[in-house]
This record gives C-alpha cells, structure tokens and sequence, in this order.
C-alpha cells in the first residue's frame, strides 16, 4: 500500500483535503488505533492512501465550559483531559476514565477524538460520555451536524461518520453541582490495559439523598455504547440502600446478556459486570466497600 501524508493547519483546510480525497484517505490524530489498523490492514489496493495528519490543528485543542456546556475538541488528549480543572471539577469520572487508558505515552499522544471515532466497545471515554448525554459535532465541506453520541454508532468499530466529516468536538451539559460520579475499569492488569469491563455512574440527589436522576454506562460489554434504563430505575426516587443498589446492578448485568447474549464469557462476565456497577454506584455515593 502506498502512502501519501497530508498536515493540514487548519480545520478549514483539512475539510478541503478530505473533500478531494474522501474516497481514499484517512484522518489521523494520536495514531495509536492507527498505526495498529495500517499495520493489520491486508494490501487490497494499488492506489495510494491520503493519511491526512490533524495534529498540528491548534483549534481542535481545547476544554471549555460556556454557559453551563462543556465543549472539548476533538484533538484534546487524554493526557489533557485527566489534568483539566474544569473536567475534575464537572465531570470527575471522565478525567478518571482517560486517565485509566493505556501508559502515560498512549495518553500523550491518544486524543478523545480517536478514542469515540475507533468505537472500540471497550473504550475508557465512552462510558462517561454515554452518562452525560454527550453529543458529538461533526464538520465538512457540506456544513455541519450534531449528533448525540449513542446515535453516531452503529455496531462495534462502526460509526456513522463519512469519508469527508471530522468530529470537531464533544459537548455535554454540565452536571448538577450536587451530583455524584464514579467510573471503574477491570482489566487484566493494573496499567496498559483493554477494559475486560467497565461502569460509568452519574447520580444526582436531592438534600435528603434521594435519587433524582441516575445514569448508569457499562462498557467492553454491550456492542456499543448504552445507558441501562432499567438499571437507572431502580435506583431512581429511592434513597440508596443495599437492596436497590444490588437491584440496580442485577439489571446490568441482565441487559448485558439480553443484548449480547450467552457467550462463553458470560459465567464471568455476568457476576463482574454486576459487582462492578455496585461498586461504582457505592463510589459515587462515598461509601468504601473494598
Ligand atoms: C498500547 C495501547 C494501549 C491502549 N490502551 C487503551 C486503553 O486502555 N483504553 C482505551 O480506551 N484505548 C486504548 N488504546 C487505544 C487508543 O490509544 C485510543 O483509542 C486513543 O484514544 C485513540 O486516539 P488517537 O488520537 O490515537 O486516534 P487515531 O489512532 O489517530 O485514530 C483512531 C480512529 O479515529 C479516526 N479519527 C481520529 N480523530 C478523528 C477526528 N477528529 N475526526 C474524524 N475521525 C477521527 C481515525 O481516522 C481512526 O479511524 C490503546 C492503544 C494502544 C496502542
């Protein structure tokens, strides 16, 4: 396969770049799915393949928080996104999950623009940004689009997104001050890591502790990402206790086999899935149970 390299400096310039060769290049930002892809692709093709470079976009790096919405750019690193003040002070458990993806160089170089358009189901950003309603702005020649997140994916490692669009950003409504958060990730070991299984928790209550809102996003478990409504509702108008929390986490680990069926996997990854979010939800509420 040949490869021709194109780095554009501006969005504006990158849409024209994929807007002349949309049916034969490819975006890339951190190059830590890509390099992986190039190198296990099979050579099918003589014609060269346009890798069009949108590192050097200062515009497409950035964590925001306007008018009660936070916007991240699509080329904000995980490196970026664990250190923010703003993302620790919202939305902790996003900060956790990036940085509980790969080693401090995967981290470096590895954007959340890549992490969502991959559609790895074992993705660390893709919890969080499935409990916080996130939505996804995609950009072309053509205009512009919006898109919530559990919409822009189609099956594990497929999206919706075409040749010629670069996501720009993600954005999401800023959780209540009141609210509680919690992602846990298992992998097979401590650092460098895939998620064998992973939770994200968003709760918010009222003053006396009852459940207002829940949101709850395994992943590395279903196809692609998803909140588990039956799961949230049995949490939600009750004040947390041990039964409902253990209902809650059933449900989890329920849908998980309703959705993906019974795989060899699944004597495991059943009771997991169920003691993980229990324990994510104790997290999010303060309640140690190691
Ligand atoms: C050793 C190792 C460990 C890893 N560990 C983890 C882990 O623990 N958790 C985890 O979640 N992931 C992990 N990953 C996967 C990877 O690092 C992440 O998915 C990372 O966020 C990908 O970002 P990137 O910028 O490198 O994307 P790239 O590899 O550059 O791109 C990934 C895909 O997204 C597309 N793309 C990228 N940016 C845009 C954009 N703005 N618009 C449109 N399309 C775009 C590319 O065309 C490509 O298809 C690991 C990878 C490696 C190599």
């Amino acid at each position: 396969m040949t490869l021709g390299f194109i780095r554009p400096k501006t969005v504006g310039e990158a849409m024209e770049v994929l807007d002349e060769h949309k049916d034969s290049s490819k975006i890339v930002a951190g190059a830590t799915d890509v390099t992986v892809q190039l190198r296990s692709a099979k050579p099918v093709e003589e014609k060269p393949l346009w890798l069009v470079d949108i590192t050097r976009i200062p515009e497409l790096s950035y964590v925001n928080l306007e008018n009660g919405i936070v916007r991240i750019g699509a080329m904000t690193t995980h490196r970026d996104i664990a250190r923010s003040a703003v993302i620790h002070d919202v939305a902790p458990f996003l900060a956790d999950a990036c940085l509980s993806v790969g080693s401090p160089q995967i981290r470096t170089r590895g954007t959340i623009g890549g992490n969502i358009v991959n559609a790895s189901p074992a993705a660390d950003s893709l919890p969080p940004l499935t409990a916080l309603s996130a939505r996804l702005r995609l950009v072309s020649r053509r205009g512009s689009r919006d898109v919530a997140l559990c919409d822009f994916f189609k099956g594990a490692y497929k999206t919706i997104i075409e040749p010629d669009e670069i996501l720009e950003e993600v954005y999401f409504k800023a959780p209540q001050p009141s609210s509680r958060c919690a992602f846990l990730k298992l992998g097979r070991r401590e650092s460098l890591a895939i998620a064998r299984l992973s939770v994200a928790v968003l709760l918010d209550m009222d003053e006396s502790g009852k459940i207002l809102e829940a949101a709850i996003a395994p992943g590395a478990c279903l196809p692609m990402p998803a909140r588990i409504a039956r799961a949230e509702q049995a949490l939600i108008g009750k004040i947390p206790d041990e039964e409902s929390v253990d209902m809650t986490s059933l449900e989890v680990g329920e849908e998980m086999v309703r959705v993906s069926g019974v795989r060899w996997s699944t004597e495991y990854k059943k009771p997991v899935a169920c003691a993980l979010t229990k324990r994510a939800i104790w997290k999010a509420l303060g309640v140690d149970v190691d």
